[in-house]
């Protein structure tokens, strides 16, 4: 039987978190400590080493997600570990987990096995409230917009064209669509409204694109919040209360620092959803562990055609960050779910459907080759892996010409993934070609298309008849030059959640667009996507208990 995540993490050996601080490089002034082994780096620690050379950066992304789960966490976690096993300065920038999934099936985003992040309880949970944060300045601007529906209306909004939602940090599907403001007069103006998931609110992705207070506070105004009875555009600005927002987000727009089984520096920092936002860590963290390590790990959520797309069309060209490599997850189990083996038959061994479903990874590979870098494909094994499909994986890389290596960090911590670490020290030296896949001048239609035909292999996008109108809707208020966040499901290259494997030529149809205008850009909406999840049948929370010494059960 092997050790739960949990078990794995509580028997760590923990360091004062001034100790990991000090190997990171930051002084202990430059430290708001949150009890021992957690605090908040002052963002003075980057603004003093704003001189400084960058490290070389790492993005760690994956195949299509499937429910075999392919360890992107794990392995990021693991590679610092490795990398500071062979000498080399380096840290992680990681997201925060968010409470819904963890009560809900996913858990949390701390890594697993023996390459975690610790105190694991206090990650996964409230950790240093930014999420509550996020979530108070996020309804404080749906507070201050239905009071001023109620205190006379002076901007004129249109009750039924409110765009902003309120939020809460869990998978709670009653709340997907409310009315308030029901009863008398004094409860204010009755509208139909809805809550978002915390983590996928605008206020998240633009907390993780900030690069100081300042550029928060200017982002939050610059929000859409409605559209006035003549249809023109209401901003966060216009309510007045940009300031207040960006108050409330005072600590939260640090990035805090834990560390990993081994005593090594993390940064976790900030945590949107990867379908509805942009799934990745913050800025601000990722720029400071630049400047304080070597080596910088970091990882965006689910496959390439998702988070890696973002993370290089979005984050990188917004934060001028310069990638030097990328690593791409693949599990056997995965690979064979996409090569069409059923969820209950992945333990046995099946060369021939592993072998089918590496088109999977072959269609990511080519997504990163099109951003123009270097990449390794990391094989995270999983105990039930038989010699035969590794052997015929390596084969198959090595037919490709696709670099490749085994990870086993999950049984192992940091040695077992000493070799992915060397064969990254080497690629991260190679001239790289990296460049976004589109220009920001080019037309909304087009930048999807782009994405589209690049990251998924379709071949057309059908547009709905509102997202039509709502493309020239937004050229005409000029916001069709910012970048494309697509929503879409994680678990295909298509918009239909079943599609497994790598299929070509088909059309994926654009139903919304919503514009995030504070983050810097369009939200194109596929299929229906989730942004307020519901809970299992089963939820994770009817495994969790807590002694009276405080000891935690059942968080994984
Ligand atoms: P991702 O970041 O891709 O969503 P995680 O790294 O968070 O995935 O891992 C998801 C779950 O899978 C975790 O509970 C982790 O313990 C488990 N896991 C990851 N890699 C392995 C492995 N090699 N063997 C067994 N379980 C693993």
């Amino acid at each position: 039987m092997y050790k739960t995540d949990l078990e794995i993490a509580q028997e760590a050996k923990l360091q004062p978190i001034t100790e990991i601080a000090k190997k990171a490089g930051i002084p202990e002034s430059e430290l708001e400590l949150y009890g021992n082994v957690k605090t908040k780096v002052s963002l003075d620690v980057l603004k003093n080493a704003e001189a400084k050379e960058d490290g070389k950066l790492i993005l760690v992304t994956a195949i299509n997600p499937t429910r075999a789960g392919e360890g992107k966490s794990t392995t990021t976690v693991g590679l610092v570990d490795a990398f500071n096993q062979i000498g080399k300065k380096a840290m992680v920038a990681l997201r925060e987990p968010s409470l819904g999934p963890v009560f809900g099936i996913k858990g949390g985003a701390a890594g697993g096995g023996y390459a975690q992040v610790v105190p694991m309880e206090d990650i996964n949970l409230h950790f240093t409230g930014d999420m509550h944060a996020i979530t108070t300045c996020n309804n404080l601007i749906s507070a201050c917009l239905d009071n001023h529906l109620h205190q006379g209306n002076e901007l004129q909004i249109d009750k039924d064209r409110v765009v902003f939602k309120r939020v809460l940090d869990m998978n709670d599907r009653v709340l997907r669509q409310v009315v308030v403001g029901l009863g008398p007069k004094a409860n204010g103006v009755e509208r139909h409204d809805g809550f978002t998931i915390t983590v996928a609110s605008e206020i998240m992705a633009v907390l993780c694109l900030a690069n100081s207070l300042m550029d928060l506070k200017e982002r939050i105004g610059k929000i859409l919040v409605a559209y006035n009875v003549e249809g023109q555009p209401v901003y966060v600005a216009d309510l007045g209360i940009a300031g207040a927002c960006a108050m409330v987000m005072k600590d939260a727009i640090k990035p805090n620092l834990v560390q990993t089984l081994e005593n090594n520096p993390v940064l976790i920092h900030g945590g949107p959803f990867a379908n509805i936002a942009h799934g990745c860590n913050s800025v601000l963290a990722t720029r400071t562990c630049l400047k304080l390590a070597d080596y910088v790990i970091t990882e965006a959520g689910f496959g390439a055609d998702l988070g890696a797309e973002k993370f290089l069309d979005i984050k990188c060209r917004e934060a001028n960050l310069k990638p030097n490599a990328v690593v791409i997850v693949a599990t056997i189990r995965a690979l064979k779910q996409h090569g069409n083996v059923a969820y209950e038959d992945l333990q046995t061994e099946n060369v021939e459907a592993m072998l089918e479903g590496c088109c999977n990874l072959a269609k990511h590979i080519e997504t990163i080759q099109a951003f123009g870098l270097p990449y390794v494909v990391a094989i995270n094994e999983f105990a039930t892996d038989t010699q035969a499909e590794v052997e015929a994986l390596q084969t198959w890389c090595k037919r490709n010409n696709h670099p490749m290596s085994l990870s086993q960090v999950w049984a192992k911590g940091g040695e077992g993934a000493v070799d992915l670490a060397n064969q990254l020290v080497e690629l991260v030296e190679q001239e790289n070609n990296y460049k976004p896949l589109y220009d920001l001048d080019a037309s909304i239609e087009d930048k999807i298309l782009t994405i589209a035909k690049t990251c998924y292999g379709a071949k057309d996008v059908h547009y709905t008849d509102e997202a039509k109108a709502q493309i020239a809707m937004f050229t005409q208020h000029g916001w069709d030059k910012l970048a494309i966040c697509m929503a879409k499901v994680p678990s295909s290259l298509t918009d239909d959640a079943k599609i497994c494997g790598a299929p070509k030529d088909f059309t994926i149809t654009i139903r919304e667009l919503r514009p995030s205008l504070g983050a810097g850009f369009i939200v194109a909406l596929t299929g229906s996507v989730m942004t307020m999840p519901g809970l299992p049948k089963v939820p994770a929370a009817n495994r969790m208990d807590i002694d009276e010494d405080g000891n935690i059960t059942g968080l994984f």
